[in-house]
């Protein structure tokens, strides 16, 4: 069974409902506010803010170094 993402429109809350697939919002009330005026928001869980670090490869100077070739 999926699981959902509501937010209420009325406080804003985010809950998580498991729901069947197909199921509507219907009967489904915030558990903060009680409101009944909840909207499914897209699936979020890919949604890691993994942050985007790590340049990796910085300044590692080419192959040609200082060669003696002289
Ligand atoms: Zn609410």
């Amino acid at each position: 069974m999926p699981l959902y993402e509501y937010r209420c429109d009325a406080c804003g809350e985010r809950f998580e409902v498991l729901q069947r697939m197909g199921d509507g919002a219907d009967g489904l009330t915030c558990p903060h506010c009680g409101g009944d005026a909840v909207a499914r928001q897209l699936s979020t869980f890919a949604s890691t803010a993994g942050g985007s670090g790590g340049g990796g490869f910085g300044a590692s100077g080419g192959g040609c170094g200082p060669g003696a070739f002289t």
